[in-house]
């Protein structure tokens, strides 16, 4: 039906190309982005991408060269950090030593002209939403890194602020208690409704907190997306590759979404861009992106593969295989230990698979 346009929900903060330039360094070139109310994104990229820089000139610890920030439609470009509306976590917990957890969570709200006692309620509520309802009266050096954290992350929401900053939370901890709060972050997020950025060189800390991310590379945004996006419809080569593992196979384009590996041709029934037969593309493919039941003379993309290595690694084994069609190119699958028992994959051994057609990638080979 030719309705209106559904209204256009204030973002909750728009980057508007924004660019830092540390003498002839440029850290950020151009950057847009979006941010909607309510959601969690996160920053993702390499070290030296420029995730940090971003982070810190929206908190107002960096000056942008150029390119405006606009919090809920007012430009905030050019205030202090103690007139921005924000709360934020670092890396390192950074809570006051000789302050009580009570006195370090309620810190923002004492000079706020609360009353006594609803300073006090608060902290307790806040106390008991990161699960230290009994911790008030403890010293930061009494806790551990994880609980540290918490505290980190109730103190940043006492003023209740309209944007919650993460710069890599989970970093500094054990990989137990990173888990962990990586899934306590998501709820309290979630719960609290608070729009949300955390910065992460972490893949998997992204795919598994974000509602959107943002691929950094050298300064630019590569990519944004949902997790399943950016991990099944990886935007350029180099998000497929930073982003989960990936095979990658040079071929030469023969037309109609077919290209020659090796002796072999492959069909990639998912690619969007157009290629003139003769072109170098390279072919990318996840390690699970491989069948091995059901297997018939229409199967696309079959394969004899010789297994050159078995990883075990417990429930999930990579298995690495090549071909004579492949031509020495080698490709990394993964199989559950069920199937590398079921189907006699080890070292030495030929097995029947197929490339899933519906999963290859293909992206222009670059110029070596
Ligand atoms: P990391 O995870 O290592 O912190 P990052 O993606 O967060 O990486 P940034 O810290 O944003 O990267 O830094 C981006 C680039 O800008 C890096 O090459 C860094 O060396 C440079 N840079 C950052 N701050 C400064 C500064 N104050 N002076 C000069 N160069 C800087």
């Amino acid at each position: 039906s030719a309705g209106a346009a559904p209204a256009r929900v204030p973002a909750a903060l728009e980057i508007v190309g924004v660019r830092k330039d540390f003498e002839s360094f440029s850290a950020l070139r151009d950057v847009h982005l979006r941010v909607n109310a309510g959601e969690m994104l996160c920053f993702l990229g390499p070290s030296g991408c420029g995730k940090t820089t971003l982070l810190r000139i929206i908190a107002g610890l960096e000056t942008q060269t150029s390119g405006q920030i606009i919090q809920n439609g007012k430009d905030v470009s050019r205030l202090p950090p103690n007139q921005r509306d924000y709360g934020i976590v670092f890396q390192s917990y950074a809570l006051f030593p000789n302050l009580t957890i009570a006195e370090n969570v309620g810190y923002g709200l004492v000079n706020s002209r609360a009353r006594r006692a609803d300073i006090k309620g608060r902290v307790d509520e806040l106390l008991r939403l990161v699960g230290l309802p009994s911790s008030g009266a403890k010293y930061p050096s009494q806790l551990s890194g994880g609980q540290q954290q918490r505290v980190a992350l109730a103190r940043a929401l006492a003023t209740r602020p309209g944007l919650l900053l993460l710069d890599e939370p989970l970093s500094a901890l054990d990989a137990l208690e990173r888990i962990r709060l990586r899934g306590e972050i998501r709820r309290l997020q979630k719960q609290v409704g608070i729009t949300t950025i955390m910065v992460t060189h972490d893949q998997e800390e992204a795919l598994s907190m974000a509602d959107r991310i943002v691929v950094m590379n050298h300064g630019v945004i590569e990519q944004v997306g949902s997790p399943m996006d950016i991990y099944e419809r990886p935007a350029t080569p180099f998000v497929a590759d930073f982003v989960g593992k990936v095979n990658v196979l040079q071929s030469v384009a023969m037309g109609d979404q077919r290209f020659r590996v090796g002796d072999m041709e492959l069909q990639c029934d998912a690619c969007s861009a157009a290629f003139e037969p003769g072109d170098a593309v390279n072919l990318y493919l996840r390690p699970e992106d491989r069948a091995v039941e059901h297997l018939d003379e229409n199967t696309a993309n079959r394969l004899k593969a010789l297994v050159t290595r078995v990883e075990f690694l417990g429930g999930l084994c990579i298995a690495e295989v090549t071909a004579d069609a492949l031509r020495g190119q080698t490709l990394g699958l993964h199989f559950s230990l069920n199937q590398l028992h079921d189907l006699d994959i080890r070292e030495g051994n030929t097995i029947d698979i197929a490339l899933r057609a519906n999963r290859i990638r293909a992206f222009p080979a670059r110029a070596p």
